[in-house]
């Protein structure tokens, strides 16, 4: 018989893996807002000032980081969703089931290795 994945055990790696992109997405708002508010403070102007080009690099770093966060925890919870749907596991695609070991390195997979690859 093939290894299967425990579902209970699925379900807290991905509310983890969850919990820790919130976590981080908190955390980046933050960040982003003090980096608005020194923006606001510095009395220069942004194209010949470095300090005022880097608070736009920041900023475009922050959001781009706050973009990863939010897919993130939309893989997670389109996954949380298969999981309640019986369909996790089975790839997208082709509907074969995903690997176990492809799951444990990757919990919100939605595609096996081949079709994720073609
Ligand atoms: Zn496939």
């Amino acid at each position: 018989m093939a290894e299967t994945l425990d579902r209970d055990e699925v379900a807290a790696v991905l509310r983890e893996r969850r919990r820790e992109a919130v976590a981080r997405l908190a955390g980046t708002g933050a960040e982003r807002e003090a980096v608005v508010a020194a923006a606001r403070e510095s009395v220069t102007d942004d194209e010949h000032d470095p300090e005022g080009s880097t608070i736009a690099y920041e900023r475009r770093m922050l959001d781009a980081l706050t973009h990863d966060m939010r897919e993130r925890i939309a893989e997670v919870d389109a996954a949380l969703d298969r999981l309640d749907r019986g369909t996790y596991g089975t790839c997208e695609r082709c509907g074969q089931p995903i690997p176990v070991e492809r799951l444990r390195a990757l919990p919100a997979a939605r595609t096996c290795v081949a079709c994720a690859s073609r």
